[in-house]
């Protein structure tokens, strides 16, 4: 159940409705927004109806909601407004304007890396992307540069100013990771590895955590509940395509999952339109239909050279193709009201 508390009411009113729950064995999630403030409760107990109603009657109380939704914290009823990540240096994600986050599926060295973020900063992304630990599929393929990658992408970040968002695989690895990254990021195929989603929830950086392979929004919704209820409020969602029928496209890009989030979450949702098509020339117009449909950004491959790409060659985009697509969003961008991050800063 969630309460919402009573505008003007004192720290200390709602301190006694917080005693109140956890008096009683549960525990609370308390979320601030602009205009109200709410507490989740959390667990289950025989009491839960006596408790709600003894809430109900609270002068500081506004309103007592039963949650039927299995997850709770991360639903449009669990906080106050919509989720807005904000990181250092002002990039807002989840606000008005729209972000492009770009570069390579990998680290592959420290100069194909530095002139990536430099190109990518200079058509409008503002966020930077580069895998250091790799999730993949053949044993024999790349696993990813490591700590060594990671220093590479730090010092792209140094050069360029852009935030840097890169995956963790491992429990062991997140405060390595968290250490250099500024996003996080929950690969699709560990998006139900409830330990690395509790490990992360204990992270002081952002997640990003991407949709599972054959993951139904509800299973997607919950995972993101585990890392929001473990602390990390600072979730955004990624929809990156799901296994389907068709093989014609990598994965099928489920378009829909981007406004019923919005319907169902507060939080802020990116489409992955690379690893979604695993074709270039798809990526740019399932990018524009991502804007379209709402979503809060992109993220994007790009490669300065694709054909010899270690990783997602096939779908990665040559610098001079990043250039036409991110020219492409922005008639997409003005009609949605949603300017481009890089844009809507040029004119502030
Ligand atoms: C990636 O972003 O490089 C990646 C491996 O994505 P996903 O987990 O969506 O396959
Ligand atoms: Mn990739």
């Amino acid at each position: 159940m969630i309460i919402v508390i009573k505008q003007g009411a004192t720290p200390e009113q709602t301190q006694a409705v917080v005693d109140k729950v956890t008096a009683m064995g549960y525990g609370v999630n308390v979320s601030k927004g602009a205009e109200r403030l709410i507490i989740g409760v959390l667990g289950v107990r025989e009491n839960k109806d006596m408790l709600a109603a003894q809430l109900a009657s609270l002068p500081q109380v506004e309103r007592v909601m039963p949650v039927s939704k299995s997850f709770k914290l991360v639903s449009r009823e669990g906080a106050p407004g919509d989720t807005i990540i904000r990181l250092k240096g002002g990039v807002e994600i989840g606000g008005t304007a729209v972000h492009v986050m770009a570069g390579p599926c990998t680290v592959e060295g420290r100069d194909m890396m530095l002139e990536t973020a430099a190109w990518v900063k200079k058509c409008g992304a503002t966020l930077l992307r580069g895998g250091a630990y790799k999730p993949s599929t053949s044993p024999y393929s790349f696993q990813g540069m490591g700590k060594e990658g990671l220093e590479i992408l730090a010092a792209a970040r140094e050069r360029t100013g852009l935030p840097v968002i890169t995956e963790v695989m491992d429990p062991r690895d997140v405060p390595q990771v968290e250490e250099y990254a500024d996003i996080l990021q929950i690969g699709a195929r560990n998006m139900q590895n409830f330990n690395l989603l509790k490990e992360v929830a204990k992270a002081r950086k952002p997640i990003m955590l991407k949709r599972g392979l054959s993951a139904t929004i509800e299973e997607w919704l919950l995972a993101a509940e585990y890392i929001y209820a473990g602390g990390n409020h600072d979730v955004i969602l990624c929809e990156r395509g799901i296994r389907t029928f068709e093989t014609a496209t990598r994965n099928t890009l489920d378009l829909s999952a981007v406004p019923l989030v919005k319907q169902l979450t507060h939080l802020p949702i990116i489409v992955d339109p690379s690893h979604a098509t695993g074709k270039w020339d798809l990526v740019a117009p399932m990018a524009r239909a991502g804007l379209a449909a709402g979503a809060d950004g992109l993220i994007i491959e790009v490669h300065p050279n694709p054909s010899e790409a270690l990783k997602d060659g096939f779908e990665s985009l040559t610098f001079d193709n990043f250039a036409a697509l991110m020219e492409g969003l922005r008639p997409i961008a003005r009609a949605v009201g949603r300017p481009l991050a890089s844009d809507a800063a040029a004119l502030a």
